[in-house]
Protein backbone atom coordinates (compact mmCIF):
# COMPACT_ATOMS: atom_id res chain seq x y z
CA UNK A 1 0.00 0.00 0.00
CA UNK A 2 2.47 2.61 0.69
CA UNK A 3 4.60 2.10 -2.16
CA UNK A 4 1.65 2.14 -4.48
CA UNK A 5 0.41 5.49 -2.61
CA UNK A 6 3.75 6.99 -3.17
CA UNK A 7 3.70 6.61 -6.89
CA UNK A 8 0.16 7.40 -7.38
CA UNK A 9 0.38 10.76 -4.75
CA UNK A 10 3.38 11.88 -6.99
CA UNK A 11 2.44 10.94 -10.50
CA UNK A 12 -0.90 9.56 -11.21
CA UNK A 13 -4.50 11.47 -10.73
CA UNK A 14 -6.74 8.16 -9.88
CA UNK A 15 -10.07 7.53 -10.10
CA UNK A 16 -10.73 4.52 -8.25
CA UNK A 17 -14.21 3.03 -7.92
CA UNK A 18 -14.84 -0.45 -6.04
CA UNK A 19 -17.80 -2.53 -5.16
CA UNK A 20 -18.55 -6.05 -3.20
CA UNK A 21 -19.82 -8.60 -5.31
CA UNK A 22 -20.89 -11.30 -3.14
CA UNK A 23 -22.99 -10.80 0.33
CA UNK A 24 -20.01 -10.87 2.89
CA UNK A 25 -20.19 -12.87 5.82
CA UNK A 26 -19.55 -9.89 8.09
CA UNK A 27 -18.44 -6.28 7.46
CA UNK A 28 -15.12 -6.60 8.52
CA UNK A 29 -14.12 -9.22 6.03
CA UNK A 30 -15.81 -7.19 3.59
CA UNK A 31 -13.84 -4.11 4.28
CA UNK A 32 -10.35 -6.07 4.12
CA UNK A 33 -11.53 -8.10 1.00
CA UNK A 34 -12.28 -4.43 -0.48
CA UNK A 35 -9.36 -2.91 0.65
CA UNK A 36 -7.08 -5.81 -1.16
CA UNK A 37 -9.07 -5.54 -4.26
CA UNK A 38 -8.48 -1.85 -4.38
CA UNK A 39 -4.55 -2.53 -3.54
CA UNK A 40 -4.75 -4.76 -5.99
CA UNK A 41 -6.05 -2.59 -8.21
CA UNK A 42 -4.42 -0.02 -8.14
CA UNK A 43 -0.56 -1.89 -7.61
CA UNK A 44 -1.70 -3.07 -11.58
CA UNK A 45 -2.51 0.46 -13.10
CA UNK A 46 0.48 1.55 -11.47
CA UNK A 47 2.38 -0.41 -13.78
CA UNK A 48 1.26 1.56 -16.82
CA UNK A 49 2.39 4.50 -15.25
CA UNK A 50 5.76 6.20 -14.40
CA UNK A 51 8.54 3.73 -13.46
CA UNK A 52 6.49 0.59 -13.70
CA UNK A 53 7.39 -2.37 -15.02
CA UNK A 54 4.46 -3.80 -16.97
CA UNK A 55 4.06 -6.71 -14.94
CA UNK A 56 0.22 -5.67 -14.33
CA UNK A 57 -0.79 -9.29 -13.22
CA UNK A 58 2.18 -9.90 -11.44
CA UNK A 59 1.82 -6.77 -8.78
CA UNK A 60 -1.97 -7.47 -9.00
CA UNK A 61 -1.51 -10.53 -7.25
CA UNK A 62 1.15 -9.57 -4.78
CA UNK A 63 -0.62 -6.67 -3.41
CA UNK A 64 -3.57 -8.61 -3.08
CA UNK A 65 -1.60 -11.29 -1.11
CA UNK A 66 -0.30 -8.46 1.25
CA UNK A 67 -3.80 -8.02 2.89
CA UNK A 68 -4.82 -11.58 2.79
CA UNK A 69 -5.92 -11.98 -0.28
CA UNK A 70 -5.97 -14.43 -3.05
CA UNK A 71 -5.86 -12.51 -7.11
CA UNK A 72 -8.91 -14.40 -8.65
CA UNK A 73 -8.78 -11.71 -11.99
CA UNK A 74 -7.02 -9.41 -13.61
CA UNK A 75 -8.10 -7.23 -16.62
CA UNK A 76 -4.82 -5.79 -17.33
CA UNK A 77 -3.99 -4.83 -21.01
CA UNK A 78 -0.08 -4.33 -21.61
CA UNK A 79 0.04 -0.67 -21.24
CA UNK A 80 -3.90 -0.26 -20.46
CA UNK A 81 -4.66 2.90 -18.60
CA UNK A 82 -7.72 1.39 -16.77
CA UNK A 83 -7.78 -2.06 -14.98
CA UNK A 84 -10.10 -4.18 -13.18
CA UNK A 85 -9.34 -6.80 -10.75
CA UNK A 86 -11.43 -9.22 -8.77
CA UNK A 87 -9.78 -10.82 -5.56
CA UNK A 88 -11.07 -13.33 -2.62
CA UNK A 89 -10.64 -13.18 0.99
CA UNK A 90 -12.57 -15.98 3.20
CA UNK A 91 -14.78 -16.47 0.59
CA UNK A 92 -15.77 -12.99 -0.05
CA UNK A 93 -15.24 -11.75 -3.34
CA UNK A 94 -14.25 -8.17 -4.34
CA UNK A 95 -13.80 -6.17 -7.15
CA UNK A 96 -12.06 -2.86 -7.59
CA UNK A 97 -11.30 -0.73 -11.12
CA UNK A 98 -8.30 1.58 -10.71
CA UNK A 99 -7.95 4.67 -13.73
CA UNK A 100 -5.32 6.86 -14.31
CA UNK A 101 -5.43 9.94 -16.77
CA UNK A 102 -1.91 10.12 -19.05
CA UNK A 103 -2.76 13.92 -19.46
CA UNK A 104 -2.03 14.23 -15.71
CA UNK A 105 1.53 13.48 -15.84
CA UNK A 106 2.71 14.10 -19.65
CA UNK A 107 4.58 17.00 -20.61
CA UNK A 108 2.18 19.60 -22.08
CA UNK A 109 2.48 21.72 -25.16
CA UNK A 110 -0.60 23.23 -26.01
CA UNK A 111 0.61 25.24 -29.31
CA UNK A 112 -0.25 21.94 -31.82
CA UNK A 113 -1.07 22.87 -34.92
CA UNK A 114 0.00 20.09 -37.17
CA UNK A 115 2.93 22.09 -38.63
CA UNK A 116 6.37 20.65 -38.70
CA UNK A 117 5.10 16.70 -38.75
CA UNK A 118 6.69 14.58 -41.34
CA UNK A 119 3.45 14.78 -43.36
CA UNK A 120 2.92 11.10 -43.66
CA UNK A 121 2.51 11.08 -40.00
CA UNK A 122 0.20 14.26 -39.88
CA UNK A 123 -2.20 12.26 -42.08
CA UNK A 124 -2.15 9.29 -39.92
CA UNK A 125 -2.40 11.75 -37.03
CA UNK A 126 -5.54 13.08 -38.76
CA UNK A 127 -7.15 9.81 -39.87
CA UNK A 128 -7.06 8.82 -36.45
CA UNK A 129 -8.86 11.90 -34.91
CA UNK A 130 -11.33 11.76 -37.12
CA UNK A 131 -12.05 8.44 -36.59
CA UNK A 132 -11.99 8.88 -33.05
CA UNK A 133 -14.81 10.99 -33.37
CA UNK A 134 -13.71 13.46 -30.46
CA UNK A 135 -12.55 10.78 -28.20
CA UNK A 136 -9.08 11.64 -28.74
CA UNK A 137 -7.04 14.72 -29.24
CA UNK A 138 -3.59 15.57 -29.76
CA UNK A 139 -2.07 17.16 -27.15
CA UNK A 140 1.61 17.52 -27.95
CA UNK A 141 2.98 17.61 -31.94
CA UNK A 142 6.41 19.01 -33.29
CA UNK A 143 8.40 20.77 -30.79
CA UNK A 144 11.68 23.01 -31.10
CA UNK A 145 14.72 22.35 -29.24
CA UNK A 146 13.79 25.57 -27.51
CA UNK A 147 10.00 24.22 -25.75
CA UNK A 148 12.31 20.66 -25.66
CA UNK A 149 14.94 22.53 -23.58
CA UNK A 150 12.28 24.43 -20.79
CA UNK A 151 10.51 20.95 -20.82
CA UNK A 152 13.35 19.05 -19.52
CA UNK A 153 14.38 21.58 -17.44
CA UNK A 154 10.81 21.67 -15.78
CA UNK A 155 11.61 17.48 -15.12
CA UNK A 156 14.31 18.13 -13.80
CA UNK A 157 13.66 20.65 -11.34
CA UNK A 158 10.16 18.31 -10.23
CA UNK A 159 11.87 15.36 -10.18
CA UNK A 160 15.09 16.79 -8.77
CA UNK A 161 17.24 13.89 -10.36
CA UNK A 162 18.46 13.72 -14.40
CA UNK A 163 18.18 10.38 -14.52
CA UNK A 164 14.43 10.22 -12.90
CA UNK A 165 13.56 13.53 -15.68
CA UNK A 166 15.64 11.11 -18.39
CA UNK A 167 12.36 8.69 -17.94
CA UNK A 168 10.06 11.40 -18.24
CA UNK A 169 11.31 13.86 -21.17
CA UNK A 170 13.73 13.24 -23.61
CA UNK A 171 17.20 15.55 -23.36
CA UNK A 172 16.83 18.22 -25.79
CA UNK A 173 18.34 17.17 -29.67
CA UNK A 174 17.11 13.56 -28.71
CA UNK A 175 13.30 13.77 -28.69
CA UNK A 176 11.17 12.36 -31.69
CA UNK A 177 9.36 15.33 -31.24
CA UNK A 178 12.10 17.92 -32.19
CA UNK A 179 12.16 15.76 -35.38
CA UNK A 180 8.46 15.49 -35.76
CA UNK A 181 8.15 12.13 -36.09
CA UNK A 182 6.06 11.92 -32.58
CA UNK A 183 2.80 13.19 -31.28
CA UNK A 184 1.35 12.95 -27.85
CA UNK A 185 -2.29 12.14 -27.68
CA UNK A 186 -5.02 13.33 -25.20
CA UNK A 187 -8.51 11.86 -24.75
CA UNK A 188 -9.09 7.39 -24.89
CA UNK A 189 -5.52 6.30 -25.68
CA UNK A 190 -6.05 2.80 -25.76
CA UNK A 191 -9.10 3.38 -28.60
CA UNK A 192 -6.64 5.58 -30.60
CA UNK A 193 -4.27 2.30 -30.25
CA UNK A 194 -7.07 0.12 -31.87
CA UNK A 195 -8.01 2.47 -34.31
CA UNK A 196 -4.29 2.46 -35.31
CA UNK A 197 -4.67 -1.20 -35.50
CA UNK A 198 -8.11 -0.97 -37.71
CA UNK A 199 -7.28 1.22 -39.94
CA UNK A 200 -4.00 0.08 -40.39
CA UNK A 201 -2.13 3.49 -39.97
CA UNK A 202 1.93 3.63 -39.88
CA UNK A 203 1.79 4.60 -35.52
CA UNK A 204 3.29 2.77 -33.52
CA UNK A 205 3.80 3.08 -29.41
CA UNK A 206 7.43 2.22 -28.56
CA UNK A 207 7.42 3.77 -24.54
CA UNK A 208 6.39 1.07 -22.48
CA UNK A 209 5.80 4.29 -19.62
CA UNK A 210 4.06 6.57 -21.92
CA UNK A 211 0.70 4.77 -23.48
CA UNK A 212 -0.07 8.61 -25.01
CA UNK A 213 3.39 8.88 -27.42
CA UNK A 214 2.76 7.53 -31.13
CA UNK A 215 5.33 7.83 -33.18
CA UNK A 216 5.92 7.11 -37.39
CA UNK A 217 6.51 3.24 -37.92
CA UNK A 218 9.65 3.68 -40.04
ZN1 LIG B 1 5.79 12.06 -26.63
Amino acid sequence: MTVVHGVLATALALALTGFVVDIADTSATKAQAQIAADAAALAAVAESGPYGGGEHEREAARFAAANGARLLECRCEPGATAVQVKVVLDGVVAEARAVFDPEAVMPLDLAYAGEGLHPILERAVDDLVRAARGAVHVVSGRRSSERQSVLWADALARYGNAEVADDWVARPGTSMHEKGLAVDLGGDVELAADIVEQLGLPLHRPLENEPWHFELTP
